[in-house]
């Protein structure tokens, strides 16, 4: 990506934990949609809830030799390449039976007839039937995870379903006080999407379920895009409250699901080192890392976005927790361009924040991607004081951890400084990551200090 193309029609940042071609976590682009109140009125989808999971199901995708490896090693995912035929007509959307090449049973899968994926796995186990009991007890186990973790704590926001890595594929629940607000990003949950709103409507209870299904990954799951409200009623105005900063979400119109719940960690950790020093957050959204920064006692904070709708609710986040207006600069710019700016302009930073959207959904945008990263951070190092601190990430599910830190590396080499990790660092508890779907672990970071 580059500064030249990336206005706001290419502002997306899919932090999915389910690529290589979908992106359940939603996309960091305010596209043009229709109002709140101009959005068509759905007819609720009823659906019959077929009984799977029976000895005697006939509808099977039986897998070519050798190629039932990643299933056995519980990777949730069947490929097209990977199969030899498929037994029955499902419609994309129902649950079959994975087998390998002898007829032998791997998993309950729901099947997409339009995606590379053609099979995302319900459950590996042959007794189990995948019916509106199999997701309360999902549902119900994810929630209660979150409670055990103790995650609530500091948050009224969190991500109670975190697809795949909840055994869920294609689902995403993000809690924002009491509203929820639901993606579907696969064949599967797309069946299951009414059975799923009324289980999560009983068991959270909440004021309104919005659904923001609406990220372009759909499209390539053969699924339309839709948004609107699943249950209840959307309250006027949303709110979150993290480590006690509060923060406004536009459920309906804002990127994502409307917050990144994903950086509240890094967030929290962005405060306690900010004192006293001179901020500027690249990519700032709706200022979350920005308020942290002020709160943590941060000279200045200079914030940039390319969106005028998440500015907008960024300066009113400011106002919402009465920090100090005059330390906090807000500009609404393309971040590729402005930092070549700052850097003609001789000025400088003890604190760099650079979370840019997605650059490489798959591997195969890896090289490009690595160009955009290697240049905001080549420029991040160059405008930072000696014993400044960059805090870098990448939500690329095609970037590895190792890449990153490799092409880190090479832009402080090109920039001419000497810098040290001093963290590594993560999505917040509430993502976890499956430990056979390592695609889970899309959001990675490094906290840098150059030499002083
Ligand atoms: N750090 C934020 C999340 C950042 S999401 C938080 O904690 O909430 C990435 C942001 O990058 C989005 O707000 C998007 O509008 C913005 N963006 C995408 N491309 C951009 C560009 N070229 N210049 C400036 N902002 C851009």
């Amino acid at each position: 990506m580059t500064g030249k193309n990336s206005s706001k029609s290419n502002t997306n940042k899919n932090r999915s934990p389910s690529t290589p071609h979908r992106a359940s976590q939603g996309n960091r682009d305010f596209r043009k949609r229709t109002r709140r109140d101009e959005r068509p009125s759905e007819a609720p989808q009823v659906r019959s809830m077929p009984v799977v999971g029976d000895a005697g199901a006939q509808v099977a995708i039986i897998l070519r030799e050798g190629r039932e490896k990643s299933l056995l090693r519980r990777h949730p995912w069947v490929f097209s390449g990977a199969i030899e035929r498929i037994d029955g007509a499902p419609a994309s959307g129902d649950t079959l039976q994975v087998m390998d090449s002898t007829g032998k049973f791997i998993a309950w899968a729901a099947y997409n007839a339009a995606s590379q994926i053609t099979a995302r796995v319900w459950s590996w186990n042959p007794d189990e039937a995948i019916d509106a009991a199999f997701f309360r007890r999902k549902i119900s186990t994810a929630i209660a995870a979150r409670t055990g973790l103790n995650l609530a704590k500091n948050s009224s926001g969190m991500r109670l379903i975190h697809a795949e890595s909840d055994g869920l594929p294609g689902l995403i629940v993000d809690q924002y006080g009491d509203v929820l607000v639901m993606q579907v990003g696969s064949a599967g949950a797309e069946h299951w999407r009414e059975a799923i709103a009324d289980i999560l409507q009983e068991l959270c209870r909440p004021a309104c379920i919005y659904e923001r299904s609406d990220s372009d990954s759909r499209t390539l799951e053969g699924l339309e895009l839709r948004c609107g409200v699943l249950r209840g009623i959307l309250p006027e105005a949303v709110e979150v409250v993290e480590h006690g900063l509060r923060f406004g979400v536009d459920v309906a119109e804002g990127q994502k699901t409307g917050f990144y719940l994903d950086q509240r960690d890094n967030r929290k950790l962005t405060e306690t080192l900010a004192l006293d020093r001179d901020v500027l957050n690249c990519f700032c959204y709706t200022g979350g890392f920005s308020l942290y920064a002020l709160r943590g006692g941060a000279k200045s904070v200079l914030s940039m976005d390319a969106s005028a709708e998440a500015l907008h609710i960024a300066a009113e986040n400011l106002t919402r927790n009465g920090l100090d207006e005059s330390r906090a600069e807000w500009q609404d710019a393309d971040v590729f361009l402005a930092l070549r700016k700052l850097r003609d302009q001789g000025r400088s930073f003890d604190m760099i924040i650079l979370d840019p959207p997605k650059f490489a959904p798959t591997a195969a945008f890896a090289e490009k991607a690595a160009r955009g990263y290697k240049d905001i951070n080549l420029l991040g190092f160059k405008l930072l004081r000696p014993g400044g601190l960059l805090f870098t990430y990448s939500c690329s599910g095609g970037i590895s951890e190792e890449l990153f830190q490799k092409i880190i590396a090479g832009a402080a080499l090109d920039a001419g400084v000497d810098a040290q990790i001093v963290h590594h660092l993560h999505a917040s508890a509430d993502h976890p990551v499956l430990l056979s779907f390592p695609e889970g672990a899309y959001l990675k970071g490094l906290v840098l200090r150059v030499a002083g």
